[in-house]
């Protein structure tokens, strides 16, 4: 139950690869923070780097306001839950996640104590003699993250504790931790993940990490429906919001924006006299196109089309050389496929952006 805090915190691998800059970074007690980002960005080396399993370059981190860039992993109150729950195959659930603190020598009745507490949340009462291979993949992990709370850490740290599930118990699982959080409401998490769905659902906060740093901070909500860059815009939400080229011609309470590719685009962005003729990238979320019969943002031919059942996803024809837009239309639309459509999308939700940065963040 502690308050988190990396000011100006850089990664440097062997003296030369530097794959961390520049990280600030507030956590409150209770929150669970989510780590997202591309493969490769450096989400793991972050958490190992607040594990203390992994030295940090420059910067400093505090524990409760405490520096602890030099505390040992086993002296920081961190618990880290991985991807790969590695049980002791031959001891029981009870051994396995007991095992920390008969090491620790710590009192029987107190370990006793904490395993009844931990086995009560993950619900994991009735398997407290099994061996973990009498388990499935969803309660071995669950098993896992019991080891953690049996220690009763100041932090939590997942590193996608979820990817070695298939789909439908990662779903499951999800909801566990959801609900386990919900359960330890003072208890500081952080969770990584490449699961855009994961960190929607489970996050308090999402932390965005690309390019070496932090993209955006935010709720998942504010990043959805606020991004503040390019990035964060397509790495949030699937299909990637549509990211479309064109000069401001109206500016005022809202912006208009005539398109490259011949449409219109209002934005509910508010702009001054400066920014007329600015190039910008109109940003547009597949869900939040509309057919119209006015002025379209985008106009064009459905190449293919895919009916997931609750909505339809729509490929436009590639227009020159910019990406192909998509649409995402509630319902099954049959026959779209080979017709022309008109698209808008109502004005609170067509995103600016000039030189990748959204106009909602000047
Ligand atoms: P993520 O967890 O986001 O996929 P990682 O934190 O594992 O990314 O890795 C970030 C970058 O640091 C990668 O480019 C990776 O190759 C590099 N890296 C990770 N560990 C080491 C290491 N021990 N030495 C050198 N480079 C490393
Ligand atoms: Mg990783």
């Amino acid at each position: 139950m502690a308050d988190l805090k990396l000011t100006n915190v850089e990664k440097t691998y062997g003296g030369s690869v530097n794959v961390l800059n520049d990280i600030n970074l507030d956590v409150k007690k209770g929150e669970l923070i989510v780590f997202v980002g591309p493969s490769g960005c450096g989400k793991s080396t972050l958490l190992r780097m607040i594990a203390g399993l992994e030295s940090i370059s420059s910067g400093v981190l505090e524990i409760d306001g405490e520096e602890v860039n030099n505390v040992p992993p086993a002296q920081r109150g961190i618990a880290m839950v991985f991807q790969s729950y590695a049980l002791y195959p031959h001891m029981t659930v009870r051994d396995n996640m007991s095992f920390a603190l008969q090491l620790a020598k710590k009192p029987q009745v107190e370990i006793d104590a904490a395993i009844t507490k931990a086995a009560k949340i993950l619900q994991l009462d009735e398997y407290l003699d099994r061996l973990p291979k009498a388990l499935s993949g969803g309660q071995r992990q669950r098993v896992a993250i019991g080891r953690s709370i049996v220690r009763d850490p100041k932090v939590y740290l997942f590193d996608e504790p979820l990817s070695n599930l298939d789909a439908g118990l990662r779903v499951a699982t999800r909801i566990e931790i959801a609900q386990l959080k919900e359960s330890m409401p003072d208890s500081t998490m952080i969770y990584v993940t490449h699961d855009q769905v994961e960190a929607m659902t489970l996050a308090s906060r999402i932390v965005v990490l690309a390019n070496k740093g932090i993209a955006q901070v935010g709720a998942p909500l504010e990043l959805y429906e606020r991004p503040e860059n390019e990035f964060v815009a397509q790495f949030i939400g699937s299909p990637a919001m549509n990211l479309l080229p064109g000069k401001i011609t109206g500016t005022g309470a809202q912006t208009k924006i005539a398109l490259d590719g011949g449409g219109t685009a209002v934005s509910a962005v508010p702009t001054t006299e400066a920014d007329m003729g600015l190039k910008v990238n109109v940003g547009v979320r597949p869900e939040d196109f509309v057919p119209t019969e006015g002025d379209a943002i985008f106009k064009g031919k459905v190449n293919f089309s895919e009916a997931l059942g609750e909505v339809t996803l729509l490929y436009f024809e590639a227009q020159g050389d910019n990406t192909a837009v998509i649409g995402k239309l509630p319902g099954i639309q049959t026959g779209a496929r080979g017709t022309s459509m008109a698209l808008t999308a109502d004005p609170a939700k067509v995103q600016v952006f000039h030189n990748e940065r959204s106009l909602y963040y000047r």
